[in-house]
């Protein structure tokens, strides 16, 4: 197939993420990936700057990853889990389990991010229903969130910049709470808790679990909080009976600087939802884990089942991959890499403050960003990067680098002052 051909399929019938199908977006062609290089099928190299969306932590075409997968391919890439089990899926298990808070005691896998919150969600519900309190069925959350597009993970995601506004009528009605205003390194202000307080005092009896992102709202708007918030949120949550969800799907596998956001404050979540970087970026897969108080009320009740059992659970394939992404984080220096690209993304990018058009540069771990004034338009900034040779997708106003954690030094100089200069020509050409 030639890449007319290719772009020519893809143009006329192919849905992209969040883009019109009549009047697509361009797309470039990739015709392999190594390292923290992309190749496009014209020859071009770009360093990433996204990790193919918070993934791919190792990078690309990983020796080790390959092995994993071509090792597990020659034994069987699925099998079903209704009835059987396999040694990817329980050395996954082990593995997941002893890197986590210890209270999180049992595994549930799916598909994807989005599912694995939709699991949570569901197992929130089960375990108030099997207690007998079929009232507490609601959530409550922060503003500012992101947790998904499948349905009631939409419902608590940011009521005004997620997809209320198309779909809220069908949605379930969620409590929002303002995000957090005390920002990552600030100090506390008990003001801002008491948001939470008020509507947990007001409705605890109808509802199931408060459910956030710990440390680092991602894609609802690329926010570092308080860590104490979480700390002051599980107290609340203890006192009027509402299980804690943490979604670190995003933030999990050592993007913050600590292997999970949650270390940051060490407060356990009830239940905490794993996705992305989960097989290193490899396939899909994710997981929601629970503690031994969930699990249990969930099975000494009423029906006394968990609900949930997608077709491609515990996909063999995926667990051997994730198994060996996880022992290659362990065993890597992802720490030292993670306060290194940290520190040069600190130095590099805050150059972009003095620019005219830009709010604010901010940092934590491999996480950059830079804020803009107003939003980006898409179809003119992204062929700009692809010029500068890296990869970056902004959104809204937010232009932010999360590279892979192999990045060199070099590669992310290339990246930061890529980001300054076409921010700086996409400003001057408005
Ligand atoms: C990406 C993301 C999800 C959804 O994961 P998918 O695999 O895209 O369904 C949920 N929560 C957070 C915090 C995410 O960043």
């Amino acid at each position: 197939m030639t890449t007319e051909e290719l772009l020519d399929i893809d143009r006329n019938h192919i849905w992209h993420p969040y883009t019109s199908i009549s009047n697509p977006l361009c797309v470039f062609p990739v015709e392999k990936a190594e390292g923290a290089i992309i190749t496009l099928c014209d020859g071009r190299k770009l360093v990433d700057g996204m990790s193919s969306w918070w993934a791919a932590v190792h990078g690309y075409n990983h020796p080790v990853l390959n092995k994993a997968a071509q090792d597990q391919l020659s034994k069987m890439s699925h099998i079903m889990f209704g009835g059987l089990t396999h040694e990817p899926a329980a050395q996954l298990a082990e593995k997941i389990l002893s890197i986590v808070h210890p209270s999180l005691s049992k595994i549930f896998f799916c598909d994807s991010g989005s599912v694995s919150v939709e699991v949570a969600l569901k197992m929130a519900i089960q375990y108030w229903f099997s207690l007998g309190k079929k009232e507490k069925n609601k959530f409550v959350t922060i503003r500012s969130g992101y947790h998904g597009d499948t349905w009631n993970a939409m419902s608590v995601c940011d009521p005004v910049t997620g997809m209320h506004g198309i779909f809220g009528n069908a949605l379930p009605i969620q409590f929002f709470v303002s995000e957090p205003k005390t920002r990552y390194g600030d100090n506390w202000d008990d003001e801002d808790i008491s948001e939470l307080r008020e509507t947990l005092e007001k409705h605890h009896h109808e509802i199931a679990a408060l459910i956030l992102e710990p440390v680092v709202q991602g894609a609802g708007g690329m926010r570092f909080y308080s860590p104490r918030y979480l700390v002051e949120a599980r107290k609340l949550c203890d006192k009027y009976d509402v299980l804690l969800i943490f979604d670190e799907i995003a933030t999990g596998f050592g993007r913050t600087g600590t292997l999970f956001a949650w270390e940051h404050c060490g407060i356990a979540p009830d239940i905490m939802c794993i996705g992305k970087a989960l097989t290193g970026g490899y396939m899909t897969l994710a997981a929601t884990l629970a503690n031994d108080k969930v699990a249990e009320g969930i099975s000494n009740g009423y029906p006394g089942v968990f609900m949930h059992g997608p077709t491609f659970m515990g996909n063999p394939l995926a667990c051997a991959v994730a198994a060996a992404s996880i022992d290659l984080l362990l065993s890597s220096n992802w720490k030292a890499n993670v306060k290194r690209i940290e520190a040069q993304l600190q130095q590099e990018l805050s150059k972009a403050e003095a620019i005219e058009g830009v709010q604010e540069v901010r940092v934590l771990g491999a996480i950059g960003v830079v804020e803009m004034k107003e939003p980006v338009t898409m179809s003119d900034i992204q062929p700009m990067f692809v010029e500068e040779g890296i990869w970056v997708r902004p959104f809204g106003k937010l232009v932010y680098l999360m590279p892979p954690f192999i990045c060199s030094e070099a590669e992310i100089t290339k990246l930061t002052s890529g980001v300054i200069n076409v921010i700086s020509r996409y400003l001057a050409s408005k």
